[in-house]
């Protein structure tokens, strides 16, 4: 089977379908990115500033990984990365600079002893007719040879209570990459989300029951994707922060919306 010409799914394309189909077709049907610029603000670089630092972090020699030097690396990143251009004043930039260091405190704390067996680890495999991919943050090997995945976390700590559909939803991600992992040929018995700021865990434990379900979960998600008709949407919080509002909410009352959409993509996308 050629490679190529297989359909590729990520733990973002499948997650975004979950939360609503809508902005799924919006991405990877309509490909509406590649008219308009993914709209970037200082709390997506500064994720990314964290990211880089926990990575260059273990780059260091063992006696180089002092807390002074995660921050300097920290404070190199930030200028390097063009995030001052965000805020309006010195004040704001400085706020937001120390959550940072807060943050990186934090993980001193949790993770500065332990190297980690692979850092923002790209992975693919095949399954049936598709491909899986995706990078991983962080993979720590326990001694019995199992692996541990950890996906760091900027973003606030929340907790869906009882709501079972959001917890599927929220650590879909985690099953994902896991369920990639063991398809190289892995032991994994865990992956946590790690939340900086709260300095929490949230982890999800895995068996061999649990891999079987999610192959059948994964396969299922490919098919209601594969012959969705309507795309529906799905109105939540989280329409506060999709990239497509104007443009979904403008056309919310189109009966003929899918057809009528790429007219006014051609609009707005101008
Ligand atoms: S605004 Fe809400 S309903 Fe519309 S595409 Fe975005 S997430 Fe979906």
């Amino acid at each position: 089977m050629e490679t190529k010409k297989l359909q590729k799914f990520s733990e973002y394309s499948m997650g975004t379908y979950l939360l609503c189909p809508k902005k799924y077709r919006y991405i990877y049907i309509e490909k509406l990115f590649k008219k308009q610029k993914r709209k970037v603000n200082e709390y997506f670089i500064f994720g990314n500033i964290i990211h880089l630092t926990c990575k260059e972090f273990y780059q260091k020699r063992a006696e180089d990984r002092s807390i002074e030097n995660l921050y300097n690396i920290f404070r190199e990143s930030w200028k390097r990365s063009g995030i001052r251009a965000f805020f309006k004043s010195r004040e704001e930039e400085k706020e937001l600079g120390e959550k940072g260091l807060y943050m990186l405190s934090n993980f001193y704390n949790s993770f500065g002893q332990k190297v980690p067996y692979l850092t923002e680890h790209y992975m693919e495999n095949i399954f049936k007719d598709y491909i899986f991919f995706g990078r991983v943050d962080r993979i720590d090997l326990s001694a019995d040879g199992t692996l541990q995945i950890v996906d760091y976390k900027t973003n606030k700590y929340y907790d869906v209570g009882e709501d079972n559909e959001e917890r599927a939803r929220k650590t879909m991600q985690l099953k994902f990459y896991a369920y990639l992992l063991n398809s190289l040929k892995s032991n994994v018995t865990s992956a946590s989300y790690y939340y900086f700021a709260e300095d929490k865990f949230d982890t999800v434990e895995f068996n061999q029951e649990s891999a079987n379900y999610l192959r059948e979960w994964f396969d299922e998600i490919i098919n209601d994707i594969r012959y969705d008709k309507t795309f529906e949407r799905k109105f939540g919080t989280h329409c506060n922060f999709c990239d497509f509002y104007k443009l979904c909410h403008e056309t919310e009352n189109n009966s003929d919306d899918n057809n009528n959409i790429n007219i006014e993509n051609e609009k707005l996308f101008k």
